[in-house]
């Protein structure tokens, strides 16, 4: 690994399969990383253990300590104020994580942290596809879906550092059940797992030929559906357009309420292309108040999975210079 000189801040990225760490610079470039399995159903002690000791190994390529200024988290549940994640869903660590405390016990510097979706939303702000955008709101359509509002260049906090849960608005009162205990959440129609929900639902209500037959629900992914649809199938044309016109419809509430430039999307869901940004594109316009309507973009972000971690390095250099 090569030795830097740059300022730098370590950002770590903890999702609940992978957790991301990197060494990022102030325009974004990321300087080195590390990626482990989170092993999420065994002992929080555990996940401290193996993450300090990645993060000794990080700062170790580090040309000298001094260069690291700050160090930003993002985490599913996380609360910022705290830097606790609270009741995180798919984590077997108890219902209220240290996570600050243990970084800060393996090195002292200013530890910024929030949840993932407000993190990415920042990432996106300072390095992505947001860049020069005042006001914005991010989706990240993957297994839930995540988002976070961005309100004259700053991230949207809430009374608690909870607001922007968009995935659990609802969307069809007593519909789907949902992870978090409510039912018809957006997230479970407007996500990777919401898509396959509708793909089966569709593929019970007729007898339509489609290769999405031959999946079990477990099997059945993402890029499955897409390739289907690219290839013209009947179900996962409509289950796309299904989709589309609920999240449309709830982006055109969100609309009223916030009047952001921009949607930008990220997320397994988002990669199928205009086989689904074309009808959301027309299911949003067409509930949209005719006043804002032609003047909300709907963006596909650029970054890779790979770069989680620029979320968190916009966090902590935010965090280190005010907003
Ligand atoms: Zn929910």
């Amino acid at each position: 690994m090569d030795k830097t000189t740059t300022k730098t801040v370590l950002a770590i990225d903890i999702g609940g399969t992978f957790t991301k760490l990197g060494l990022v610079n102030r325009e974004g470039q990321i300087l080195n990383s590390k990626v482990f399995n989170t092993k999420a159903k065994k002992p929080f002690s555990q996940f401290k253990e193996k993450l300090g000791k990645e993060i000794q190994l990080l700062i170790s390529t580090l040309y000298s300590p001094e260069d690291l200024m700050a160090i930003g988290i993002g985490a599913p549940n996380a609360d910022y104020k705290t830097g606790e994640m609270k009741y995180p869903p798919n984590f077997s660590w108890g219902t209220t994580v240290p996570v600050r405390s243990a970084v800060v016990s393996v090195i002292d510097r200013p530890v910024f942290m929030t949840n993932d979706a407000n993190a990415a939303a920042l990432g996106e702000l300072y390095f992505g596809a947001a860049k020069g955008l005042d006001h914005f709101v991010v989706l990240t359509l993957g297994t839930g879906l995540g988002s976070g509002i961005i309100v004259s260049g700053k991230l949207l906090y809430g009374h608690n550092g909870m607001a922007g849960e968009l995935g659990h608005v609802n969307v069809v009162p007593g519909g789907r059940q949902c992870n978090c205990g409510l039912k018809g959440c957006l997230e479970t129609y407007a996500s990777v797992t919401g898509i396959k929900r509708t793909v089966f639902d569709l593929l019970a209500e007729s007898n339509a030929e489609s290769v999405l037959r031959n999946y079990s629900f477990k099997k059945l992914t993402g890029i499955a559906i897409s390739e289907a649809a690219h290839q013209n199938d009947v179900v996962a044309l409509e289950a796309f357009d299904r989709t589309a016109r609920v999240l449309g419809n709830k982006m055109a509430d969100t609309v009223a309420h916030l009047e952001p430039e921009a949607f930008i999307l990220s997320g397994g869901l988002s990669q199928a292309g205009d086989i689904f940004l074309k009808p959301l594109q027309k299911y949003m316009e067409d509930a949209l108040f005719s006043a804002y309507k032609g003047n909300v973009k709907i963006i596909l972000s650029a970054s890779a999975s790979h770069e989680a971690v620029l979320g968190p390095a916009a966090l902590a250099w935010q965090g280190l210079e005010g907003p």
